[in-house]
């Protein structure tokens, strides 16, 4: 989707993805297959190219170093190697007083031990590096549970945090150029299932408080960071208050939205970012929301009926060309955008029922 991006504003892509199936392969004009720790092959892709991006964080920082040697890589390393361990990320958002729930930092399954103790409760112990999607994640319900989850999650080192009653979850997209510019979408609204987001409207419908709260920090985040690119923060709601829950250096599932909905994508705002253009508007044109399709929907006795879901007026389809659809793996969304947020979130779970008619 960002390659996509970038060819409609007149530019040449080349990827590096260690799958020689990877969905980028349509859309990009070179694919370098190659995994995320080959610092010749990153090298090779900076001297090639003007300006590099990532849209993972699983990236050894001293590729983008390699890279980085040839051409400007944005965001950087310094950035990613905070945002790529929960462990760094927590305590830096921690000590520039951006609001976080109550967390440790573990490195034994003693010291979970004491960690669960010390927080009571449920609690989820997350690994440090690598997770997603809610994978790399352990819920405990009391401190015996220690071993098992150390174990269980096989990291050097692990984030403990004490399960919030949260009331809602939102995130905020914040685009950076290098320039300084910089540009602060709407919050927006996502519910997850399992841990995993199931569905996400832009704008949030919440009150213009907690609104503005949210795009403050989410913009000093940004900036505490000097984030070249895109930065999505996820926050957490309790009653009237917000506490950040992570970052992603990166384009993020809950602004897809942005392509239906938005004057400016959130992959063409990427584009302008990292290439120092002027960044476009956020002005939301209409309210959109997405619902995210997982591979059990192609596990079952027949396909997912998209003509069924394509009837409704205002719903497209949205496909990444993934191979080998797995229970849990994101392969596609179904958009809808509607005269509001509420419509929209309605008409969207409908097109999503449609797919097993
Ligand atoms: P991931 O990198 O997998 O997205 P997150 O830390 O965002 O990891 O966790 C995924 C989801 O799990 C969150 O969006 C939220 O719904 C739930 N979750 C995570 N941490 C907590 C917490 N401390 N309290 C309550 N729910 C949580
Ligand atoms: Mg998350």
């Amino acid at each position: 989707m960002l390659a996509m991006a970038a060819r409609e504003m007149g530019y040449h892509v080349r990827a590096l993805d260690p799958d020689p199936r990877c969905a980028a392969r349509f859309s990009v004009e070179e694919h370098l297959v190659a995994s995320f720790d080959d610092e010749a092959a990153a090298e090779r892709l900076g001297r090639s190219c003007d300006v590099v991006t990532l849209e993972i964080e699983k990236i050894a920082t001293s590729c983008l170093d390699a890279a980085g040697r040839a051409a400007p890589v944005r965001p950087g390393s310094a950035a990613l190697e905070i945002i790529q361990n929960r462990a760094r990320q927590k305590t830096f958002l921690d000590a520039h007083g951006l609001p976080v729930g109550p967390f440790r930092v573990v490195r034994s399954a003693e010291q979970l031990g004491f960690a669960l103790l010390e927080l009571g409760g449920v609690c989820f112990v997350k690994a440090a590096a690598g997770g997603y999607d809610g994978r790399g994640q352990f819920e405990t319900t009391s401190a015996e549970q220690a071993a098992e989850a150390w174990s269980a999650l096989k990291a050097s080192s692990c984030v403990v945090e004490k399960a919030l009653a949260i009331d809602a979850e939102l995130s905020v997209l914040v685009a950076r150029a290098p320039s300084g510019a910089l540009i602060v979408y709407p919050p927006a609204l996502n519910h997850h299932v399992d841990r995993v987001l199931a569905w996400s409207v832009l704008p949030a419908p919440i009150e213009p408080r907690v609104a503005e709260r949210v795009r403050e920090l989410a913009r000093a985040a940004a900036e505490a960071l000097s984030i070249e690119g895109l930065l999505c923060i996820e926050f957490f709601v309790l009653g009237g208050d917000v506490l950040v829950n992570e970052l992603a250096p990166r384009p993020h599932n809950s602004y897809h939205a942005s392509v239906v909905g938005s004057a400016t994508s959130q992959f063409e705002q990427c584009v302008r970012a990292i290439c120092d253009l002027p960044l476009g508007s956020v002005d939301t044109l209409r309210p959109a929301a997405i619902a995210n399709l997982l591979g059990d929907a192609w596990l079952g006795a027949s396909p997912p009926s998209f003509d069924a879901a394509l009837e409704l007026p205002g719903v497209r389809v949205h496909l990444y060309g993934k191979t080998g659809a797995r229970p849990g793996r994101k392969m596609g969304h179904l958009s809808a955008s509607a005269a509001t947020a509420e419509e929209a979130v309605a008409l969207v779970q409908l097109a999503k029922t449609r797919l097993t008619r």
